[in-house]
């Protein structure tokens, strides 16, 4: 079976809006030699968003090849016939959502993002009662802090962290390095993990995350890399170039 590729976007095909790693000539190519590929993020923002973000770079990569954690959570939600669910996050997350929100009666919890909602004790009751009641809650990110004005500000993963605590419970990830997060690529991919290869600049989510769900990891030498990286994962390999990856597609 012909290869596909999971290619992971910040610090592995950009660098802010800088295309880089030779992105522009793999993408060229990937076009000219039909090879199927998904750009994997953790970040919500939309694939359209994403998409934008990609062109003002010159790269010409089409919507239904850009997966983020929302689009997985909705691939699950669609597999596992759900029909509603509370939703937590930004006007802008939740229109991903391919379920209606529902205040009352909700199938599922939804975390997409808790900072920027400012969330109060009583919402977080409100999910912790849910919880009680017996409905799943499944989260976008389990990062604990994000970094802004060099100080660390509270993330989603803090608040997963307290349900999990409070609710006994471990509440399933839809981000990198989670399994569930792949298994949704490679559903999406239509490929059995072995015949798919992720490449990113992050060892653990990226590299250790593909090789726990059975795909090949490539480390790419840019972004959050340091020297040493390649240690950390036994027998990975490395590359300089996304043009590199050509040759492991046979
Ligand atoms: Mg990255």
């Amino acid at each position: 079976m012909k290869k596909k590729l999971l290619i992971d976007l910040d610090g592995t095909i950009l660098d802010g809006t800088l295309p880089i790693n030779q992105s522009r000539e793999f993408f060229e190519k990937a076009e000219e030699l039909e090879m199927e590929f998904l750009v994997m993020t953790n970040s919500v923002k939309s694939p359209l968003q994403i998409k934008r973000r990609l062109s003002i770079a010159g790269l010409a990569v089409p919507m239904p090849s850009i997966i983020n954690p929302i689009i997985a959570i909705n691939s699950y939600l669609k597999r596992k016939g759900i029909r509603s669910a509370y939703i937590v996050g930004s006007e802008q997350e939740a229109v991903q959502v391919c379920v209606p929100h529902n205040e009352r009666l909700p199938e599922i919890v939804l975390l997409l993002d808790f900072e920027k909602e400012n969330l109060s004790y009583s919402d977080l009751q409100d999910i912790f009662l849910f919880q009680q009641q017996g409905v799943p809650v499944i989260t976008a990110s389990a990062s604990p802090f994000y970094l802004s004005g060099g100080r660390k500000q509270l993330d989603t993963g803090a608040f997963v962290r307290l349900l999990e605590a409070a609710g006994n419970c471990e509440i399933d990830v839809f981000g990198k390095p989670s399994l569930s997060y792949y298994n949704e690529a490679l559903d999406i991919l239509d490929c059995p993990p072995e015949d798919v290869i992720v490449i990113g600049d992050d060892w653990r989510t990226d590299v250790q995350g593909a090789e726990n769900a059975g795909c090949r990891g490539l480390l790419i030498r840019s972004g959050k890399y340091c020297r040493g990286d390649e240690e950390k994962v036994p027998g990975i390999d490395v590359i300089d170039s996304l043009t590199e990856v050509l040759r492991f597609m046979e």
